[in-house]
């Protein structure tokens, strides 16, 4: 009762805290906030900057005093007190009715499956101390499985492949929760590294993370593509030491990240040989379903089909998927609670 009364003065909130970006849900308005996970901080005083795409803005382009940190590392919190003040600059950002009764918000924050109990307690504590009254966690998949309107309740395998930046999550869902999944550190960051790393060896040219990441959205393909394309890249010179632009063509940024892309795919596969034949027969009729940034990729869709031999689908809108399918929790809490992760304390903080 207490709670319905709170929940009128207070808009709670759904939180997808991803490794490359993190997108706030408001429940009565929808997503309010999509900003990249990154914090700046002054190294001498421990200021923060900026957060977000202001912050984004200086990754590579700080000076020594000045780092441009991404709090969350393989979607777990690797610098709590980096996590804590963004949790808190997006909870006060989204949060217009000021706390009238002291009346925080709930948050709903998700989580990588597979995390540890420590992990999951510093998602929740981070969130506490940045001014939630009431913490729920949800593992992603399921999140951006409700996300996609796929019926995860019901007895059913619901196939699910989120590839974000820093993590590839794999998981069959049925009744509400996960009956298999993999977690894996190779995801959409690797795949740009994965370019820098080859474009040094093969042209001797070093370029930057932000340069990576363009070449492999504008002309990156899981597999080869009919019309081959090419694009200007610019960097400096390892031997001569001087700036220099070279064409790099789609064929090059496909086997930079063909090996990646390979673990994926026999991860894909091991998932498959774990599911249950039951639950099987259901993908393959309704497919693999895939999401996340890295669900993006040119032709990435055309080789799990042909790896898998099951129809593959990438779902609509797959950037916002975890957090709207954590808004359609926070709006159903009450039917929808049972697909949350435990640890739940429900403390109100000071
Ligand atoms: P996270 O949930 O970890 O924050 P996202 O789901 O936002 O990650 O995905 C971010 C990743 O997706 C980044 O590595 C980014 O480079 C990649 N990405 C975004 N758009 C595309 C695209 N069109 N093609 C290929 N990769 C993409
Ligand atoms: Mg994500």
């Amino acid at each position: 009762m207490f709670n319905k009364l709170l929940s009128y003065f207070t808009e709670d909130i759904a939180i997808d805290l991803g490794t490359a970006t993190s997108l706030v849900y408001v429940r009565g308005k929808g997503i309010v906030i999509n900003e990249p996970s990154v914090v700046a901080i002054n190294q001498k005083t421990g200021q923060v900057l900026a957060i977000g795409e202001e912050a984004k803005k200086m990754v590579g382009r700080t000076p020594a005093h000045i780092q441009a940190i991404r709090p969350l590392v393989r979607g777990v919190v690797s610098d709590f007190e980096v996590t804590e003040q963004m949790l808190r600059y997006f909870i006060n950002r989204a949060h217009q009715k000021k706390f009238i009764f002291g009346a925080w918000p709930r948050i709903i924050v998700g989580i990588p499956c597979g995390v540890t109990e420590v992990e999951k307690k510093a998602v929740e504590d981070a969130a506490k101390s940045a001014g939630a009254r009431e913490v729920f966690l949800i593992e992603e998949p399921i999140a951006a499985a409700i996300g996609a309107r796929m019926p995860i309740q019901e007895p059913k395998g619901n196939f699910l492949i989120d590839i974000g930046g820093g993590t590839t999550e794999i998981a069959v869902i049925s009744l509400g929760g996960i009956v298999t999944s993999k977690s894996l550190p190779i995801a959409g960051d690797k795949l740009s590294e994965d370019i820098i790393q080859y474009v040094q060896q093969k042209y001797k040219l070093l370029i930057g993370e932000r340069s990576a990441e363009e070449i492999k959205i504008s002309i990156g393909a899981a597999l080869p593509l009919r019309e081959k394309k090419e694009a200007p890249l610019r960097g400096r010179n390892l031997i001569s030491g001087l700036p220099e632009e070279i064409i790099i063509t789609s064929e090059d940024v496909r086997r930079a990240m063909e090996k990646s892309l390979n673990q994926i795919t026999e991860a894909v596969k091991a998932t498959i040989e774990e599911t249950p034949p039951e639950l099987l027969s259901d993908v393959m009729t309704d497919g693999i379903h895939l999401t996340g940034g890295g669900a993006l990729l040119k032709k990435l869709d055309s080789l799990l089909r042909q790896v898998t031999k099951m129809p593959v689908k990438i779902i609509e809108d797959p950037l916002t998927a975890v957090a709207r399918g954590g808004g359609v929790v926070l709006e159903n809490l009450d039917e929808l609670r049972e697909v949350l992760s435990q640890t739940q304390t429900g403390e109100i903080p000071k």
